[in-house]
């Protein structure tokens, strides 16, 4: 190696260095998920990770298996270790109080992640999607599904909620009867089962088993000698569970096509369902965007700044509005899965042949 290049490289090693010695210095960040078996959650805290760690921080990346006990015991263990700032997807949003006491007197600042964390005035940022507009969007495809907007029906519509425990559950639920109950007042969409608001058609945990048993439920209860004709499901891991129910009494077939259903999240398996036209619709939110949003307020917290908002009106958490930025989440159907998920380059096209 010639001196000069060695010299090069010998500073580009020094200037490497002195990269990581300053990445060590801006601390660790917490990270706290509720669970592995969605895969967005898991999108969610690789793309966190990705992203404060090209910002120079450490990651302590935690995922709870839907338990809050399990949760609360690594968010209080972030604090024992004094972590710079906490990301919080909460699994139950009302649990937390205790602990981000016990955060907010160590100084150490809170930012809700996705889900609004309630019932405390130490959450300082929230990063999230239009929980509404998400809602209104999946009720959406329901109406282009069915064609209600040209006029057709009536139809016969199954509602599900999210997890009762879930703040964005309620917003998602508004949001789509913002748009499903003037057909329903209209007559134009019946609920059979009269099941309606979300103490009746809540899904605790967001778990699909529960959702089943339900749409079971509801078939044998309702639907012997009718037919189903939309199913507002609000996440594709319930939607997974309700098509099940729906084919194990024949549903899918060409004499009985598959209601028209939605869903949220854009997992694979689920833009799998739509190419094959089993499930109608899904709600794409792009977490690599969520977790630049994040980062930002990470970033400008530890600064000392203050990060971008867009909403300072619309998330009240009991104690006070926090102050948020929303994306904009986009619905995929049949039509445009690919130019919205693959194009995008959120998927490889190679994930669904
Ligand atoms: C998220 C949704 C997700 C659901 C179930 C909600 O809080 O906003 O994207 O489908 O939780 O995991």
């Amino acid at each position: 190696m010639q001196f000069k290049t060695f010299a090069a490289a010998v500073a580009l090693g020094l200037i490497a260095l002195a990269g990581t010695a300053q990445a060590q210095d801006k601390g660790t960040i917490g990270i706290a998920m509720p669970t592995k078996s969605s895969a967005r959650w898991i999108a969610d805290g690789d793309n966190m990770v990705k992203v404060l760690q090209a910002k120079g921080y450490k990651t302590d990346l935690q995922y709870a298996d839907n338990d809050i006990p399990n949760q609360l015991a690594q968010i209080e263990n972030m604090i024992t270790k004094k972590e710079k700032v906490l990301v919080i997807a909460a699994i139950d949003g009302t649990t937390l109080s205790d602990a981000l006491q016990k955060a907010a007197d160590a100084g150490i600042k809170v930012i809700s992640y996705d889900r609004l964390i309630v019932g405390s005035g130490n959450v300082d940022y929230y990063a999230t999607f239009d929980n509404f507009g998400v809602g209104v969007l999946q009720a959406g495809t329901i109406v282009k599904g069915l064609g209600l907007d040209q006029g057709k029906g009536p139809f016969n519509i199954e509602l599900f909620g999210g997890s009762a425990d879930d703040n964005n559950a309620f917003f998602f639920y508004n949001g789509a009867m913002s748009v499903l109950q003037p057909y329903i007042d209209s007559g134009k969409l019946v609920v059979q089962s009269k099941q309606m608001g979300m103490d009746k058609v809540s899904t605790l945990r967001w778990d699909a088993a529960v959702a089943q048993a339900r749409m079971d439920n509801l078939l044998s209860a309702f639907y012997t000698k009718k037919r189903v004709d939309a199913v507002l499901s609000p996440y594709d891991g319930l939607s997974i569970g309700i098509i099940s129910a729906l084919k194990g009494v024949g549903y899918g077939s060409k004499d009985q096509p598959m209601p028209i259903i939605s869903g949220q999240d854009a997992e694979v398996p689920s833009v799998k369902s739509i190419i094959a036209h089993e499930q109608y619709s899904t709600i794409f939110k792009d977490t690599r965007e969520l977790a630049k949003v994040a980062a930002g307020m990470v970033d400008a917290v530890v600064s000392g700044g203050k990060p971008e908002i867009n909403d300072t009106k619309t998330y009240n958490n009991k104690v006070k509005v926090v102050p948020s930025y929303l994306l904009k989440p986009v619905a995929v159907d049949a039509t445009n899965w690919k130019a919205a998920l693959i194009d995008t380059g959120y998927y490889k096209a190679e994930q669904f042949q």
